[in-house]
């Protein structure tokens, strides 16, 4: 997706929400929203919008605001997609036998622990991280 699709999808997005809130967007709130909401998936802002389209609250949200619900909305969204594929029993366990999965690797000839290098992209991990 281009630079132009994306602000074209995030400015449609915006729009829809401030005329539901009867609000007027200018163009440095524009900015400032655009600016916020940079390094957020647009599929995540536009599904945010939508939903607080439905919300009776009568205020325009802020951009931190959008930008949170977009970050949890994308949290949770990866958080199911590897608790599939855990339940569906394709991520063996575990799934590291060097830290069991805790992310903590034991250090050779030390009584000490390091940070595992499975930790990006171990899903047993990773859902322990992300939580509930
Ligand atoms: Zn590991």
């Amino acid at each position: 997706m281009s630079k132009r699709e994306r602000a074209a999808r995030v400015g449609v997005a915006l729009a829809s929400l401030a005329a539901s809130k009867h609000y007027k967007l200018d163009d440095l709130s524009i900015t400032v929203y655009d600016r916020v909401l940079a390094d957020v998936r647009v599929d995540d802002i536009e599904a945010v919008c939508r939903g607080l389209e439905k919300d009776d609250g009568p205020w325009m949200p802020k951009p931190g605001e959008i930008r949170a619900a977009a970050i949890a909305r994308a949290r949770k969204h990866y958080r199911d997609t590897l608790l599939a594929q855990v339940e569906a029993g394709d991520v063996p366990a575990p799934y590291c036998a060097a830290c069991n999965d805790t992310g903590w690797e034991p250090t050779p000839g030390r009584r000490a622990v390091e940070p595992c290098g499975c930790r990006r992209h171990n899903p047993r991990y990773q859902l322990r991280i992300i939580g509930d």
